[in-house]
């Protein structure tokens, strides 16, 4: 029996409730999921409650939680300031069907810390991203948008081009076919995606150039994090800045994960400047808020009864306090800094760990987050995320997992969220709970007769 066999077989045992739960939803809704990514083998984990950093499962199980929501808590599970702001809101109305009082608030917070001229406020990445590439559209007249292989912009029809294609439909590494990633596209959107590898920018230009009278925008994600963790090469990202420049084309920043990462957003830690940026996961402490903005003349183009913006939770009351408490009194730069010393500490740790223990992975990451490839390639794009060892992975999250601590998100192509609440003694919890995980994968990885002898 390998690892994961052996681990899924202890999860089953300890989980009974969730897998009751599991049948349950499965009468009602088609695989019991309302997010296709939460399905997972043997069935999802069913969490009854949490705060801090520690999650309750219907088991009553408490694990560590690492996953923060995908990346969505960076203040923490039920953060008391969020919470008290989401409390008094709730008393004075959760919804007004009229502007609200703070909500010019909450776009001047926005504008100052991730540099944007102006603003539109939403509810989900998947409908920031999607006006995003709506407002391109009409600002340039124009409506191929390209987007690199292994990014992930939200599920909606735009964008859902080669976020995870298979080799056999992929084509060639440097002009990569463009793969429809759900059935229901429309074949028109999906010719009108250009797509490039990621970190390779004279095969980007190339593409780019090939399209250029149409092309309405480049969108990324400026540190890829839906292919594990993939840092920008230097000179990358300044490269697409002049191409989209010299095209005439927009250069958008999906920062859905990447702005509450660090204190600016990506802007801050790479120095150049798009002309749109996307916001969503992690500004409202846990409440669904998105935001789109950035240059001035774009975004007053959003004329109403000419580019359509609309959304009846659009900056509703109750998002926009829980977003100004979060923004203003939880997601300080001191306790971001702080925070990604931390999570500087949990890199290092993995980073030491696999060595001593000899195990063939690659960790990488930066600042609050980071993630565990299972492989020894470099990971900089989609086709060397390709060569992660899935099943490997599967069996380090649920080793992790039935000892208690969530490591990161649910799935290879995911990351860790260190959030202002994780402690120093949490961290090296972690810590310790991998290190005896990685002796297991060691063990489980030598050859058999090393096995006896171990
Ligand atoms: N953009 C990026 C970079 C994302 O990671 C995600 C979600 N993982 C989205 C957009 C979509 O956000 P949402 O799930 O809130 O629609």
């Amino acid at each position: 029996m390998g690892l994961l066999e052996r681990e899924l077989s202890a999860f089953r045992r300890r989980t009974r409730r969730s897998a009751r739960l599991f049948e349950n939803a499965r009468r009602y809704t088609p695989f019991g999921v309302h997010s296709n990514y939460r399905l997972v083998e043997p069935y999802p984990l069913y969490v009854r409650r949490a705060r801090g950093t520690s999650i309750w499962d219907a088991d009553g199980h408490r694990y560590l939680d690492f996953n923060m929501a995908f990346g969505s808590l960076v203040a923490g599970h039920a953060n008391p300031i969020v919470v008290r702001a989401v409390r008094e809101q709730a008393a004075d109305g959760m919804i007004f069907g009229f502007e609200s009082t703070g909500t010019a608030r909450l776009a001047k917070v926005l504008c100052d810390r991730f540099r944007m001229e102006r603003v539109k406020l939403s509810n989900t990445g998947m409908d920031a991203t999607q006006f995003a590439v709506r407002f391109a559209r009409a600002f340039t007249g124009r409506s191929t948008v390209l987007k690199f292989e292994g990014c992930y912009h939200g599920s909606h029809d735009a964008l859902l081009v080669s976020v995870k294609p298979t080799r056999e439909r992929e084509g060639d590494a440097r002009r990569p076919t463009p793969v429809p990633a759900s059935k229901g596209l429309v074949p028109e959107l999906v010719r009108r995606t250009a797509i490039a590898p990621f970190n390779d920018l004279p095969a980007t230009e190339a593409i780019a150039r090939e399209r250029a009278d149409d092309l309405a925008a480049i969108i990324l994600e400026p540190v890829p994090m839906n292919m594990g963790f993939v840092l920008p090469a230097p000179g990358f990202l300044e490269g697409l800045r002049r191409l989209a420049s010299e095209l005439g084309a927009l250069l958008i920043f999906d920062e859905v994960k990447t702005g509450v990462k660090w204190y600016g957003g990506a802007e801050e830690v790479f120095g150049v400047t798009p002309d749109l940026k996307v916001f969503g996961k992690g500004l409202a402490g846990g409440l669904p808020v998105a935001a789109v903005g950035g240059r001035a003349d774009v975004m007053d183009a959003v004329v109403p009864g000419v580019v359509s913006h609309a959304g009846t939770y659009n900056s509703n009351p109750l998002g926009v306090a829980a977003a100004v408490a979060t923004l203003t009194k939880v997601l300080t730069r001191p306790r971001m800094e702080a925070a990604a010393r931390l999570g500087g500490s949990l890199l290092k740790g993995y980073a030491d760990i696999v060595e001593d223990r000899g195990v063939p992975v690659r960790v990488q990451g930066m600042g609050i987050s980071g993630t565990v490839h299972f492989t020894e390639t470099p990971v900089m794009d989609w086709r060397s995320f390709q060569s992660v060892d899935v099943a490997k992975w599967w069996g380090y999250y649920t080793a992790m997992l039935n000892r208690g601590v969530i490591p990161m998100a649910t799935g290879p192509d995911e990351q860790w969220t260190v959030s202002v609440l994780h402690t120093r003694p949490q961290v090296e919890r972690h810590l310790e709970v991998f290190d005896a995980v990685a002796s297991e994968i060691a063990r489980f990885e030598a050859p058999m007769e090393m096995v006896e002898s171990l």
